[in-house]
């Protein structure tokens, strides 16, 4: 080939690669948007964040703390209201915990933070017999501890980086296992009776801040340390919610979406509703249940298996 052939070559590799490059940053802005706008979203539908607020955000060195963390810098920048942040993380004194990345990590981000130091794992270690699992006695220990912080720090709120897919996974944990419709809120007291704590991230889905970690690269820290078996219920969830995403787009948002579209007039719990006290109103009401005729489902019933069709009689 010759020279100027060569030349152009190499041309066509430079405006490929610009291109590559420009997608990246397109698909990067794209989703830096999203972040921000569930996040902003969250945050105002459950007015997690008021003026004059100090949040406590909890960084573990996991991504989805990270990336809770970086989202709420950059709404602190862009919000209306002032309110302060204060990255506070606790390190556990877990065998191997490189305790030098969170601190390196936010010096350079400029954020005010604090590490709290409790070996927290030498208790449960003694406590707990081996093979038996660690994270039940070893969460209530960092509750309280985290808990303590807050105060001692006077945080008015306390940030924690759940997500959807967490918040999912615990409503379906809940009620396999534990037998509850019950979820994982994105707002709540402390059972101290003491702190506001929020999940900024409750409408972020999980594959967001995977890329966006991946983006960012966020020095992560393995949540492996302490040597703990997953839960192994956790983890079916997970993937029981994964597969049918994979077989029926869009499961997951509708799922989502129900948890904030509750009826209490049509489950079974007489403590929300008062199904003893019903009386008939006389008045016909366009917008009343329909009891005789089946809901109807038109956009999942294309993607139901037929073994599962229902069938009216
Ligand atoms: S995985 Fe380890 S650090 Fe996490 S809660 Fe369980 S015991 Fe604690």
């Amino acid at each position: 080939m010759s020279a100027v052939w060569e030349k152009i070559d190499d041309m066509d590799e430079v405006v490929v690669d610009k291109k590559a490059e420009r997608k990246i940053e397109l698909e990067s802005q794209k989703l830096e948007k999203r972040l921000c706008r569930n996040v902003g979203q969250a945050i105002v539908d459950f007015n997690m964040i008021e003026a004059g607020d100090k949040v406590m955000v909890c960084v573990s060195g996991g991504k989805d703390s990270y990336a809770m963390l970086d989202i709420l810098l950059k709404m602190q920048q862009r919000a209306p209201i002032h309110f302060d942040l204060i990255a506070v993380n606790l390190d556990q004194k877990q065998p191997g915990f490189p305790d030098h990345i969170l601190p390196e990590y936010l010096k350079k981000l400029g954020v005010p933070y604090h590490i709290e130091n409790q070996d927290t794992y030498s208790i449960v270690k003694r406590v707990i017999p081996e093979g038996k699992t660690m994270c039940s006695l070893c969460s209530r220990l960092r509750r309280g501890i985290l808990y303590r912080v807050a105060e001692e720090l006077g945080a008015t709120k306390i940030a924690l980086g759940h997500h959807r897919d967490d918040m999912l996974q615990t409503f379906f944990l809940n009620m396999f296992f534990g037998g509850r419709l019950k979820g994982m809120p994105p707002k709540l007291v402390s059972d101290s009776g003491k702190h506001i704590v929020i999940r900024p991230m409750a409408y972020v889905n999980e594959k967001d801040i995977v890329r966006w970690a991946a983006q960012q690269q966020f020095p992560i820290i393995p949540c492996t340390l302490c040597g703990s078996q997953q839960n192994l219920q956790r983890v079916q969830v997970g993937n029981m919610l994964r597969e049918w995403q994979t077989k029926y787009p869009g499961r997951i948002e509708n799922m989502f979406s129900a948890l904030q579209n509750v009826v209490p007039s049509h489950l079974m719990d007489g403590s929300k509703f008062d199904f003893k006290g019903l009386k008939v109103t006389g008045v016909a009401d366009p917008e009343g249940d329909k009891a005789f005729d089946a809901d109807e489902f038109p956009a999942a019933a294309a993607n139901f298996p037929a073994s599962l069709q229902v069938v009216q009689l």
